[in-house]
């Protein structure tokens, strides 16, 4: 049996876990769902009969749950190499991936504040693998890591200073491991080298991201505080006027209800009023459901504005790269944000874009674009895995 290294990804009320061997190949991924509730289920890709859990469990018993599962067939016969934790909000602390020590922890957890309903859950993840694996090193990977090197103007609100200094309300920015995925891989495929290749990243998935990266780096990102800023997305606003807040309270919703209403009953799902499901958008807007229409208009011109906004952070743009669900599998989403990009000058050839770019290297633009548009598959568990092994040896 070979050296593995185990992603653990913690969600509110889910997990994931994927085991790479040492050329980091995916050998093994498992899934549990409902968590905390009476039906809560896990599996393991590709086995039929689901794995046992205790009734209602939590992340830390789906978790020996699946670890037991891992083992009985023979994935995991023998501890991990590394254990790599994705953490969502690592504030202004953590600037890269971290090797876990009690100090960490209570970093982490001083950073829960920004991120009430992911950093505890990660946490608790964190804490059952180290229980379970003790003497293997554990490493955490953050989702804000990627954009702290957001310059001041482009990170800073304009609002009292107080505001940062007391409260640290400043833009973190999520999506990092994509993000900083894209920049390699496109950077792969033009034959440069990350440090010196300058993009526009749009991750379209259920949340959407765009950042620019300028040799490297990210200088610029449409995720603010939370991941509720920029973008339209799934079932996410993105940015609404900040005045709205009073003009609903007039109307007795209270700011709970408002939170709720712009994170859950938003987005694409809030203007279609069907779905927050870009496949089943294209299929009912293509049969004349003209408010499904509409929230892909809104999506692609809001993503066009975005990245009309983002070249401001830049001197040079290597390409425009689109992933996530969405950006690696929707060719209408892509030609109609590039259809808005006409003054920048890029163009699409929509055989290769019909194609999601995989008969190109990822490459969908035209001869006569101003810009190389590329379409990578993301891989943030990839990234942590590398991270993982990366740290651990450090
Ligand atoms: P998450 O952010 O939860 O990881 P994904 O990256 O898997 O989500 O993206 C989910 C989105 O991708 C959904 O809106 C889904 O409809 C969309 N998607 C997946 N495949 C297609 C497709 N073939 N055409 C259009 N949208 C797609």
């Amino acid at each position: 049996m070979t050296d593995t290294i185990l992603v653990v990804n913690c969600g509110s009320s889910s997990l994931k876990l994927a085991l790479f061997d040492q050329q980091f190949k995916k050998i093994a991924s498992a899934l549990a769902e409902r968590l905390n509730n009476p039906d809560a289920f896990a599996h393991i890709a590709g086995q039929e009969a689901p794995v046992p859990l205790p009734t209602g469990a939590d992340h830390g018993q789906a978790l020996a749950s699946l670890v037991k599962a891992f083992n009985e067939s023979g994935y995991m016969s023998q501890p991990p190499k590394a254990i790599g934790h994705r953490v969502v909000h690592g504030g202004e602390t953590f600037r890269e991936s971290t090797l876990v020590s009690d100090d960490t922890m209570t970093a982490i957890e001083a950073c829960a504040e920004l991120a009430p309903l992911h950093n505890p859950v990660n946490l608790e993840g964190i804490r059952a693998m180290r229980e379970l694996f003790p003497d293997i090193p554990h490493v955490v990977v953050f989702d804000t890591a990627f954009h702290l090197t957001l310059p001041p103007r482009a990170y800073r609100y304009a609002l009292p200073e107080q505001c940062y200094t007391d409260w640290s309300i400043r833009r973190y920015g999520f999506h990092g491991t994509s993000h900083s995925f894209m920049v390699q891989e496109a950077a792969n495929r033009l034959n440069q080298t990350p440090a010196t290749t300058s993009i526009i990243s749009a991750h379209l998935g259920n949340g959407c991201s765009i950042t620019a990266i300028r040799d490297g780096l990210s200088v610029d990102t449409s995720m603010g505080l939370t991941p509720l800023e920029g973008l339209v997305m799934g079932t996410r606003s993105g940015d609404v006027d900040p005045g709205l807040f009073d003009f609903l309270a007039a109307r007795g919703i209270s700011a709970a209800d408002a939170h709720h209403m712009l994170n859950y009953d938003s987005g694409l799902l809030g203007l279609s009023g069907q779905t927050n499901d870009m496949r089943t958008l294209c299929e009912l807007a293509d049969h004349g459901h003209e408010p499904s229409r509409l929230a892909i208009d809104v999506f692609c011109f809001r993503l066009a504005r975005y990245i009309g906004a983002m070249t401001s952070s830049l001197d040079r743009l290597d390409a425009l790269v689109f992933t996530g669900g969405i950006g690696e599998n929707s060719a209408r989403v892509r030609s109609q944000t590039a259809s808005h990009l006409k003054l920048l000058g890029v163009r699409l050839d929509e055989e290769l874009n019909h194609h999601h770019g995989r008969i190109s290297d990822g490459r969908i633009e035209s001869p006569e674009s101003n810009y190389p548009v590329l379409v990578i598959p993301t891989n943030e568990e990839l990234v942590i895995a590398r991270e993982a092994n990366l740290r651990a040896h450090n």
